[in-house]
């Protein structure tokens, strides 16, 4: 097996872990300012890259991660499907390789956010993933010294830091000023993979 495939293998594994066992907490989270469904479609989405772990890690990256987004987009009915999903297909475009340090990273994550804002039309500050992506993508740029520890507590205050806002896009923006006090439910399921995949790269090294 390629380093590749054994990274991209290894990659789906975590996150399906980590999305299955939070699934009832992630709709949870939808339930206080959406329609209650973030866990369910993260799980179909994550479900449907699983089944064919096999042949995606066969493939070069590029190719893995434009499957893997169109099997997103495909399965999963809510917003977050196609803003994952296109986050996923820009994420693999012109990178054969996955990426073998840091500043290739943190471009590559750079990359996908840029997907998320274009086709959400969205920013930071609107209480969304977007506020967890861009500090775990700008702590992976320009964080000295490293650490998967400091990357994983950079994600977890961004999460927090979701409370206090109030909505300004998706769902919850329909709550206006009662959307401030909970976590945003996709922040939530960025953070999940950033500590499940961190946890497998550093566990691996
Ligand atoms: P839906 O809102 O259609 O039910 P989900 O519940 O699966 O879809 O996902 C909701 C999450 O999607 C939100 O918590 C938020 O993080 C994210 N989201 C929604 N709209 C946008 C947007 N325009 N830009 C970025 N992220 C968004
Ligand atoms: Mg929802």
């Amino acid at each position: 097996m390629s380093h590749d495939a054994d990274m991209i293998a290894m990659i789906i594994d975590s996150a399906a872990a980590a999305i299955e066992s939070n699934k009832d907490h992630l709709t949870k989270l939808d339930q206080l300012i959406g329609d209650g469904d973030h866990g369910i479609n993260m799980s179909r989405g994550i479900s449907a890259i699983v089944q064919k772990k096999d042949e995606l890690s066969s493939l070069p990256f590029d190719e893995a991660c434009k499957m893997a987004g169109m099997l997103i987009v495909m399965t999963v009915g809510g917003a977050s499907g196609p803003l994952f999903g296109s986050c996923l297909m820009a994420i693999g475009k012109g990178r054969a390789r996955m990426p073998t340090n840091r500043p290739e990273l943190a471009a590559m994550l750079c990359d996908g956010l840029d997907a998320i804002k274009s086709r959400g039309k969205s920013d930071i500050g609107a209480k969304t993933m977007i506020d967890v992506l861009a500090p775990v993508t700008a702590y992976i740029a320009t964080a000295d010294p490293f650490s998967f520890e400091g990357l994983r507590q950079a994600s977890a205050d961004a999460l927090e830091a979701t409370k206090p806002i109030e909505a300004r896009k998706g769902r919850a923006a329909f709550l206006g000023a009662r959307s401030i006090g909970h976590l945003d439910p996709g922040a939530q399921t960025v953070t999940l993979l950033v500590n499940s995949i961190s946890e497998a790269l550093e566990n691996r090294q």
